[in-house]
Formats: structure tokens, C-alpha cells, sequence
């Protein structure tokens, strides 16, 4: 019998490529990197990548052509909302949020224009690339404009005038600043997720899926937590504990050669900010180190 492997769609090439890639890497996934083979097949873990365009993703996953992909928000919602009745398309599952890919969809004026509200964009022209999206809420809000679909560059529409106004994706807001257009309304946020097709898949190919998933929860609790040492006076240990917040219970460590001293150890959910090191400090601990830590398996 041949054996079971999952096919996974992900970005050829752009802004969710290299994450998603690393994101894979760092789930131990190797596999020969060919960016213009359509297929990839992973060693030592039964996946075969697909590279295509962001914006083929949904359909790939819908129809069953891969069995698990990785897409922005934004795509998703556009691409297949027309599939289901509300927010979500109803035929893909989101497993995952993978917390990379950040990005808003906004409209925006040129700053010379006096926005006053939603209302004040009735019987405007606006463009952009997701008509889908930006269709349901103006629906939603009661406005009615001319949506002008356009395919990229979507920013420069108004100083063509092709557009009194644009809904486009805005990260840092620097292309907007940089083409005279101010931001007035975020209508969605996004981020990279994990999706899959809603129908149950054949058992063996279900279990690859899972674990595949639990590798990804592994890379991503690890990804926000850090190991945090120190050492400190064995009377300060519980004003110390009560700084680490949210921590499982830190190990207590005695030190060679000296008895009123330990070493504390701790698994921290979050970052550890500045301010939780100086009031470690305060609180008596010394040579405090922080790093980063690769898996968690709960
Ligand atoms: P493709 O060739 O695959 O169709 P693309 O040009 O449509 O690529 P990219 O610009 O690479 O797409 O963006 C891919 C995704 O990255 C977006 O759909 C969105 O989810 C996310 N993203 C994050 N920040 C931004 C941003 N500032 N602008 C555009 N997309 C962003
Ligand atoms: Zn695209």
C-alpha cells in the first residue's frame, strides 16, 4: 500500500513565503528548496508543498486539491465568503492563527479631502482589490458607492483619478503616507493562518494533519515564551516568584558552595520586558539571563 501524505499550500513567492517556510523548518519539515517546482516533497515527514499564489490558496483547500494551507485572513474572507453566509466561508476550517502576516484593510482619502464620516462616501468612487469585502461592509453600513476593482497599485488610483478614494492593506501605513491618502476606516485585520477543508479526511491523512498541528502549537508557544535564570538571595524567592507573572512554577536550584543562595528557572509565556528584569534586580536577583526557547510540548 502507498503511503498516506498530505499535500499543503503555501505562498510562492511574497510576504507570507519566507514564514511560512520557517514556520515549517522550525516544525523539523525539511525539504529541497526549488521555489519554481509546483511540488516539493518534504523528507522526513509525509508532506508535499505546493507553491502557488497567495490568492489560489482558499480554492486549492476548498476543493480538496491540497489538504491544508496557509493564507492571510484577508484572502480567505475574500475568496470564499461568497461560499458561505456570514463572516466565514463555511466549507474551510482556520486551525491555526500563526501570528505573522499582520496586516489591516482600510479605507483611505487623500488628506486634502475633509472626511466626515462613512455616510460622507455615498455615491463616491472607490478603489481596490477585495470588492468582496469591502461590498459587504459598505452593505452592511448603508453606503453605496462604485467599487473600481483593480488587480495591484491600488494606492495610486485617486492621483489618476481613477477613484475618489481607496481599501487597500496597510501594515505600517507608509505607502499610504506616501501617496497623500490618510486611513479613516480599518474594515478588517488580518494575520497567516492555517486552514483545511471542513469535510473529515480519510483517517490516515487526519492524523498527519494533527500532527502537523501539534508540531505548529509546539513552534508557536515556544516562539512567544522565554527561559528566564537567575540567581538570588533563598529568602527573596517568593517576592521573585511573585514578580514572574503567569509563569509555571519556577524551579528552585541550590548553588554549590553557597547556602543562602539558589538559582530560580522559569518558563515565561511572554516576553520578559525591561521593566520585570529591573524590579528582578530591586527584588535581589543577579545575573539574569533570558533566552529564547525553541519547542514546548505540553
Ligand atoms: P501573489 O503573487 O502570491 O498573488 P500578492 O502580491 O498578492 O502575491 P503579497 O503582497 O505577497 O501578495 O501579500 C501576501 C499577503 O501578505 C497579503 O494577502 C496579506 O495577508 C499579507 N500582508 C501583510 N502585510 C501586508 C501589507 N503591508 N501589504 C500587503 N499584504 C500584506
Ligand atoms: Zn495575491
Amino acid at each position: 500500500m502507498s503511503e498516506t501524505r498530505i499535500r499543503m499550500a503555501i505562498q510562492k513567492s511574497g510576504r507570507l513565503n519566507q514564514r511560512s517556510v520557517s514556520l515549517l523548518e522550525k516544525c523539523g519539515i525539511d525539504f529541497p528548496w526549488r521555489q519554481n517546482m509546483l511540488l516539493n516533497r518534504c523528507r522526513d515527514f509525509p508532506l508535499d508543498l505546493m507553491l502557488v499564489r497567495d490568492d489560489d490558496i482558499p480554492e486549492y483547500v476548498r476543493t480538496g486539491v491540497c489538504d491544508i494551507g496557509i493564507v492571510g485572513q484577508n484572502v480567505l474572507e475574500e475568496k470564499l465568503s461568497g461560499h458561505g453566509h456570514g463572516e466565514a466561508p463555511a466549507e474551510v476550517a482556520v486551525l491555526r492563527e500563526l501570528g505573522f502576516g499582520h496586516c489591516r484593510l482600510s479605507i483611505a482619502v487623500p488628506k486634502d479631502r475633509d472626511y466626515g464620516g462613512l455616510e460622507t462616501l455615498n455615491g463616491t468612487r472607490i478603489a481596490t482589490s477585495y470588492p468582496v469585502i469591502l461590498g459587504r461592509f459598505l452593505r452592511a453600513s448603508d453606503v453605496s458607492v462604485d467599487i473600481v476593482e483593480l488587480s495591484g497599485s491600488v494606492e495610486i488610483a485617486p492621483a489618476l483619478k481613477v477613484a475618489d478614494a481607496i481599501c487597500d492593506l496597510v501594515s505600517s501605513g507608509s505607502t499610504l503616507q506616501s501617496n497623500g491618502l490618510e486611513e479613516v476606516e480599518t474594515i478588517l485585520t488580518s494575520q497567516a493562518v492555517l486552514i483545511r477543508a471542513r469535510n473529515g479526511a480519510p483517517s490516515a491523512t487526519e492524523e498527519i494533519i494533527d500532527r502537523l498541528s501539534r508540531r505548529i502549537d509546539g513552534v508557536l508557544r515556544a516562539g512567544k515564551s522565554k527561559y528566564i535564570m537567575m540567581n538570588a538571595p533563598a529568602s527573596r524567592v517568593d517576592d521573585i516568584c511573585e514578580i514572574l507573572p503567569g509563569m509555571e512554577s519556577p524551579s528552585v536550584v541550590p548553588l554549590v558552595g553557597q547556602r543562602d543562595r539558589v538559582a530560580i528557572h522559569a518558563v515565561a509565556p511572554e516576553d520578559v520586558f525591561w521593566d520585570t528584569m529591573d524590579r528582578l534586580k530591586a527584588a535581589g536577583a543577579a545575573s539574569i539571563l533570558v533566552v529564547p526557547i525553541e519547542k514546548i510540548i505540553a
